[in-house]
């Protein structure tokens, strides 16, 4: 795997003992972490375990893995939050995000709707004490992991 140090999504890569919520799952080129710092309960982020900036270049087998694991957050976050359905989104612009990220986000039957579409990253960015606390994003992660394999 090709790693660039000092990028936020590779150091992490290469960390040992990642805590379950930065793992719901991690395949031969993707791994899916549960948002840091949102509000919204199951908000996860599909990172390539390679140093990436483009949806460009990921090879036909990365693509092909990533349409299938797309799917399968789709139906855990329904089963898991109860979602209507998810939003996914790219854009690596934020600075030292540059890393391809995509959104996976639930959007749930009550999600008001100013925070509806491209708004819901209303939720993403909150200041520390708004934000889903790491051992209920632990929590999610397992069960989140749990009803992928199901
Ligand atoms: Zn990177």
């Amino acid at each position: 795997m090709s790693l660039l140090p000092g990028c936020f999504c590779c150091d992490q890569e290469a960390a040992e003992d990642l805590p379950v919520r930065e793992r719901v799952h991690v395949g031969d080129g993707w791994r899916v972490a549960h948002a840091f710092d949102t509000s919204l309960p199951g908000w996860l982020v599909v990172l390539p375990r390679r140093h990436v900036t483009a949806m460009a270049e990921l090879t036909d087998d990365e693509g092909a893995e990533l349409g299938v694991l797309l799917v399968r957050l789709g139906r855990a976050l329904s089963r898991v939050t109860g979602c209507t359905k998810t939003y996914v989104m790219q854009f690596a612009e934020a600075p030292g995000f540059g890393h391809v990220h995509l959104h996976v986000v639930p959007r749930m039957a009550d999600q008001p709707e100013d925070r509806r579409g491209p708004a819901v990253f209303g939720y993403l960015g909150v200041p520390e004490g708004e934000r889903v606390p790491e051992d209920a994003r632990d929590r999610l992660a397992g069960e989140l992991a749990a009803a992928l394999t199901a």
